[in-house]
C-alpha cells in the first residue's frame, strides 16, 4: 500500500486559498506543476464572470494556463464548464472580467479573429466535404496561399494518420476517424489555444479509452496549449496535466490528477473523484507528532502522525480511499486505526474486488483488493467477520 503524506494546505486552508491552490508537484509520481517546469503563462483568466439574468453560471474565476499544458475543466452537468469555454472561444460575452492571451485582451474580439480554436463534441464536420476539404476549410477562409494550405493539410493528415482517407466524406468514416479529422481541422490554423468540448463524448467506451492517449500524443507533438471540458473523471485524469474541479460556477480545487485524488482539499472533491469512505469525526487532541480523532461510526480512535490546525472537540471529516483499507480475518495488534464488521457484499470486477463491510453500528465501509492471483486461498468471503485497518498516512483530514 502506498503512503502519501498530507500537506498542511489540504487540511485547513481558507476557501480563497483552496480556490487558488497551485501546489508544486510534491506527491510521488506527480508530474511537476507548470510553474515548477518554468513554463510561460499563455492564457490568463481574471475574475471572469457570466450571469444569465440573475443566475451566475461562472463566478469570478481566475486561471492561468501555461504553454503546452493540457488543462481539464471537470464538473457535473450545469456547473459552468461549457459557458467558460464558450467565453474563451468568443461565443459568449462575459458579464465582467478579462481574458488575456499572450498578454492581449481577447474580450471584444470576434471568435474567427481569436488565435483560439474549438473542437466541438459533435465535431461539426461539413457532411458534403471530403476529409481534405474539411481540414482545409478554415485555412481557405483565412485566405492563406494555396501552396501553404496544401502543405498544412498534408501535415495535419499525417499527424492524425488519415492520409489514406483524404477523399472520404464524414459519413464514410468511423467515430474515431471523424474525431481525428475534427482535431486536424482545429489544429490546422495553428491556434495558440485549442479548446476541446467533451472530446470523447461521441465515442463508445472502448474507443474513448483508446483515443485518449492518442489525442494526448497528437496534442503534445504540436505543443499546443489545450483546455478541455469533460464530465468524465477518467478522461480528465488520463489526459490532463492539471484539472480544475468546478461546482456552481466556482473552481473548488486546481491541481494535477494525483494531487486531486490523493490530496483533495474538501469533502466535495474527495467524493467527486473516485470512491471514498467518509467518516464524520471530531478532534480529541492534536500536537506536532500526533492527532487523535473519534469517528461516530466505530469505537477505536483514528490516529494521525501530524497535527491538525483545529481546536479540540471541533468536527472534521476523515476521507479514506477503499484501496487504502486493508481487510483481514486477523485482529490488528494496534489500538488505533481499525474497525470491524461483516462482509455484506463483494463486487468482483476482474482486476479488483470491492468488499462492502457492514460495521456494528450499521454503516458500510468499502475496501478494494487487487486480484493479482488467479486463485488465492483464504480471502474473506460473504458473512465473514473481518477487520479493516489503514495506515495513518492514508487518512485525509478535511475541515470543509
Ligand atoms: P454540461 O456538462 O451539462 O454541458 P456545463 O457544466 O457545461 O454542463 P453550462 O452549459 O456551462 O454547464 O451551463 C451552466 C449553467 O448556466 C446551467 O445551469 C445552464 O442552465 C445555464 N445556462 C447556460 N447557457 C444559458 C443561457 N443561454 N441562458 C440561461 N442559462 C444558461
Amino acid at each position: 500500500m502506498e503512503n502519501t503524506p498530507l500537506t498542511g494546505e489540504s487540511k485547513t486552508s481558507s476557501p480563497e486559498a483552496r480556490k487558488n491552490a497551485h501546489l508544486p508537484g510534491e506527491l510521488p509520481g506527480q508530474k511537476p506543476s507548470p510553474e515548477a517546469q518554468n513554463r510561460r503563462p499563455i492564457l490568463e483568466i481574471k475574475a471572469l464572470n457570466k450571469q444569465f439574468d440573475n443566475f451566475t453560471a461562472v463566478n469570478n474565476v481566475d486561471l492561468t494556463l501555461y504553454e503546452g499544458e493540457i488543462f481539464a475543466l471537470l464538473g457535473s452537468s450545469g456547473c459552468g464548464k461549457s459557458t467558460l469555454l464558450r467565453m474563451l472561444a468568443g461565443f459568449e460575452k462575459p458579464t465582467s472580467g478579462s481574458i488575456l492571451l499572450d498578454g492581449k485582451e481577447l474580450t471584444g474580439i470576434p471568435p474567427y479573429k481569436r488565435p483560439v480554436n474549438m473542437m466541438f463534441q459533435s465535431y461539426a464536420l461539413f457532411p458534403y466535404m471530403t476529409v481534405k476539404q474539411n481540414i482545409a476549410f478554415g485555412l481557405k477562409q483565412s485566405k492563406l496561399p494555396s501552396k501553404l494550405i496544401e502543405e498544412r493539410v498534408d501535415k495535419m493528415l499525417h499527424l492524425v494518420h488519415m492520409e489514406e482517407y483524404i477523399d472520404r466524406k464524414p459519413y464514410q468514416l468511423s467515430g474515431g476517424q471523424r474525431q481525428r479529422v475534427a482535431l486536424a481541422r482545429s489544429l490546422a490554423k495553428e491556434p495558440r489555444v485549442l479548446l476541446l468540448d467533451e472530446p470523447m463524448g461521441a465515442l463508445d467506451k472502448k474507443l474513448r479509452e483508446q483515443m485518449r492517449l492518442e489525442l494526448v500524443d497528437i496534442i503534445n507533438s504540436v505543443g499546443v496549449t489545450c483546455l478541455m471540458v469533460t464530465h468524465d473523471q477518467e478522461e480528465a485524469m488520463t489526459m490532463a496535466d492539471r484539472i480544475a474541479i468546478m461546482d456552481k460556477g466556482d473552481f473548488i480545487q486546481i491541481g494535477g490528477p494525483r494531487e486531486i485524488y490523493e490530496n483533495p482539499n474538501c469533502r466535495f472533491c474527495a467524493e467527486f473523484i473516485g470512491s471514498v469512505n467518509i467518516f464524520d469525526c471530531h478532534l480529541l487532541s492534536s500536537n506536532a507528532q500526533q492527532s487523535l480523532i473519534k469517528a461516530t461510526d466505530f469505537n477505536n480512535l483514528i490516529e494521525l502522525s501530524h497535527d491538525i490546525d483545529l481546536a479540540d472537540g471541533m468536527p472534521l471529516t476523515i476521507a479514506l480511499r477503499p484501496e487504502k483499507v486493508y481487510i483481514s480475518h486477523k485482529k490488528p495488534l494496534e489500538e488505533t486505526n481499525w474497525c470491524e464488521g461483516v462482509v455484506e457484499n463483494i463486487a468482483y470486477l476482474g482486476d479488483i474486488s470491492i468488499y462492502y463491510v457492514r460495521l456494528t453500528d450499521g454503516r458500510i465501509v468499502s475496501s478494494t483488493l487487487p486480484n493479482v492471483d488467479r486463485f488465492k486461498e483464504g480471502l474473506p468471503t460473504w458473512d465473514d467477520h473481518v477487520y479493516l485497518s489503514w495506515d495513518p498516512e492514508s487518512c485525509i483530514a478535511l475541515t470543509f
